[in-house]
């Protein structure tokens, strides 16, 4: 499928906001993707579908995780933490899309995780940094992500578990394993 057919099939998925998101997501991370050499149409599909499941029913959601076996760690958490990895789950079976990296990169979108590959450390900033965001502090997030993809990495996730501890929200692990490898503490 080509980028106009991956638009039109989440179309209906979502509402227009979270459309808008995600265009600003796909030229986000093709920009990143030209600079950071990784390959272009991976990082244009795995931003047209990282949002995929943002809108799907949370029972459902809870069932993909049990009756295909995902992370166990995934029961008992909320669609803000479920759609990454089911969404990941639609694009492979849905959209028949074999490439893992782009499969991981829309999987880990939200937490990011350890030892993340270049597109994946793509998706997650850009899905942060994308025009349309405009909490405090983007600028520079946005400023690092021109100047080196890990610094900006790093600097993302401190800005998500800050918030996250700000806002008294629990923490998915598989996010403490992003932010302990991206400080540089061994595992
Ligand atoms: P969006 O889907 O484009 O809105 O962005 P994300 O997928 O990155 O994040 C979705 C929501 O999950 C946001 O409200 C984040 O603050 C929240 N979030 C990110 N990491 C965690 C986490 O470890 N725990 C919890 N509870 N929420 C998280
Ligand atoms: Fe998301
Ligand atoms: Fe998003």
């Amino acid at each position: 499928m080509e980028r106009d057919d991956y638009l039109a099939a989440i179309r209906p998925r979502m509402n227009e906001k979270r459309y808008i998101h995600t265009i600003g997501v796909m030229q986000t991370a093709i920009n990143l993707a030209e600079k950071y050499g990784a390959n272009v149409k991976s990082a244009e599909t795995a931003a047209i579908l990282h949002d995929i499941a943002k809108f799907s029913d949370i029972d459902w959601m809870k069932q993909i995780v049990i009756e295909n076996g995902l992370d166990h760690r995934l029961v008992g958490w909320g669609s803000e933490i479920l759609h990454g990895p089911v969404g990941a789950w639609i694009a492979e079976n849905e959209f028949s899309i074999k490439d893992q990296d782009i499969l991981n990169s829309i999987r880990f979108h939200t937490t990011g995780r350890a030892n993340m590959s270049t597109l994946e450390k793509i998706i997650f900033v850009a899905d942060m940094i994308e025009p349309n965001r405009t909490f405090t502090g983007v600028e520079k997030l946005r400023d690092k992500a021109n100047e080196d993809l890990d610094k900006a990495m790093q600097a993302c996730i401190r800005h998500s578990i800050q918030f996250l501890v700000k806002t008294k929200q629990p923490i998915y692990p598989v996010s403490i394993e992003c932010y302990n490898d991206c400080v540089g503490k061994e595992q």
